[in-house]
């Protein structure tokens, strides 16, 4: 197998390749495309118009109501942009919780009723371990399904003021949300909203400057790239007996700005790695997150000269890997509170960076973009998962890909359901809005060719040593 390796600094002006090797991450496409058009990129209006035929049988429903008296309606009274909802979100319900009726149903192993767009269902909900075992918190995350209901998932975090949740069924996700104001009760203020009711509100940053090499392959590669997979995926198959629950320490930190702009920054930055963790506990990747959270680098990284124009040097600078080692962590996240003007949303220098002591850091946006990555909580995941991908060498699709990745296999997937919709797994890139939280696999969607999972697989030793 060839091996990887990025492209070397003295090929080019070392500024010109600090820039070139990482990863980058652009903005959004709309949730929606015809599935006939590549990439969501529809002309004729088609897509559009089946996305207003949805909109209008859901328009007078209420988008999620939690049963049991938990959620209870608002009024909108309040001026959105108290609310910090961004404009795309055509579509969304305001509603306070009774936050500790809802713990007690949770901590009690109770079934949580839940009505989403008119029709009843029961929340099958597990606690899942996120935090490294010596976090006190009283913030908890939940995932499971719909009861009964076939392809259904959520993934839940509920702290002492504020619940962020995810449920997906019917191939849309509700999500659920804290917003910054309160109600005249005191309430934290909550809003849910359907992936379907997100407009696209701004261009794709265009990925033609994106440093990745594009190659295409003759047939003859293509078979030899095929049978590589097979044999690769064969022997991973083969020490199946084998396999463990590996775990990979990450230590998340954020900015002075994200902790002021959230009523509960926290459990914000814990449902995203519940999200994280969801995906990598699959039985095809097996890797366990355990997070610490750190405000104590939050005021260096405000003030550092580069926190708008390239906050993943920010991290790297701020959080020396002296740091990271001595606190016994292999990744640090930065979360990042501010409008950066870099080009993508997110970056890392992944798993092939030529300087070690680069590998391990990633940062991802977490404000609203002028681009059509919005900031809430599905593209935070998305956009969080597909650089931790990075960091594992997962890469994107086939022509995407970086110039020295050697896995045939190693690559996103794209898929069409019911016909209509055009779905893509995480590492693709652009991440676009129907971008779907899924690493993928030969055993989910995915097959031979574009198996990120076995990857992540293969690396994932590598990286929780990163640390020892
Ligand atoms: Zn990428």
């Amino acid at each position: 197998m060839q091996i990887k390796v990025c492209m070397p600094d003295f090929q080019k002006n070392k500024t010109e390749v600090k820039n070139e090797n990482r990863k980058r991450h652009v903005g959004f496409k709309p949730a929606f495309d015809c599935g006939t058009h590549r990439n969501g990129l529809c002309s004729d209006g088609q897509c559009r118009r089946k996305n207003t035929n949805i909109s209008s049988i859901t328009e007078k429903l209420t988008i999620i109501k939690i049963g049991d008296g938990i959620s209870e309606a608002m009024p909108e009274t309040t001026e959105k942009s108290s609310l910090d909802i961004p404009d795309s979100i055509e579509k969304y319900d305001l509603f306070t919780l009774d936050i500790q009726k809802m713990r007690d149903l949770l901590i009690s192993d109770k079934k949580i009723p839940v009505t989403i767009d008119g029709v009843s269902y029961s929340m099958n909900l597990s606690e899942m371990e996120v935090n490294a075992p010596d976090v006190k918190s009283q913030t908890y995350s939940y995932v499971g399904n719909l009861e009964d209901t076939k392809d259904s998932e959520v993934v839940l975090t509920i702290s002492e003021r504020v619940l962020i949740a995810r449920i997906n069924v019917n191939g849309i996700d509700y999500v659920i949300e804290s917003t910054p104001d309160k109600s005249k009760s005191g309430r934290i203020i909550h809003y849910s909203h359907r992936s379907t009711d997100v407009k696209d509100d701004g261009s794709s940053l265009n990925t033609e400057e994106d440093y990745l090499a594009h190659k295409y392959y003759s047939d003859e590669e293509l078979k030899q790239r095929d049978d590589e997979a097979k044999i690769e995926e064969e022997r991973i198959n083969s020490k199946s007996s084998t396999k463990s629950l590996t775990p990979v320490r990450i230590r998340v930190f954020t900015d002075n700005q994200w902790i002021s702009d959230e009523p509960d920054w926290l459990a914000k930055a814990q449902d995203i790695i519940a999200e994280l963790n969801n995906q990598f506990q699959r039985s095809d990747i097996f890797i366990r997150f355990y997070a610490h959270y750190d405000t104590s680098k939050a005021s260096a990284l405000s003030s550092d000269s580069q926190h708008i124009t390239s906050p993943c040097d920010s991290i790297i600078r701020q959080v020396p890997i002296e740091y990271l080692n001595s606190n016994h962590e292999d990744i640090a996240l930065y979360l990042g509170g501010y409008d950066s003007s870099y080009i993508g949303i997110a970056a890392t220098y992944g798993y092939d960076c030529p300087n070690p002591l680069q590998r391990r850091y990633a940062w991802v946006q977490m404000k609203d973009d002028p681009s059509s990555y919005d900031g809430v909580h599905e593209d935070r995941a998305k956009a969080t998962i597909h650089e931790i991908g990075h960091i594992f060498d997962a890469d994107h699709q086939q022509g995407e890909q970086s110039s020295g990745q050697g896995e045939s296999y190693n690559r996103a997937y794209q898929w069409t359901e019911n016909l209509i919709f055009t779905k893509q797994t995480v590492m693709w890139t652009p991440i676009l809005k129907s971008n779907t939280f899924e690493v993928s696999s030969n055993d989910y969607h995915g097959d031979y060719y574009c198996n990120n999972a076995l990857r992540i697989y293969e690396t994932k030793n590598i990286v929780a040593s990163y640390a020892n």
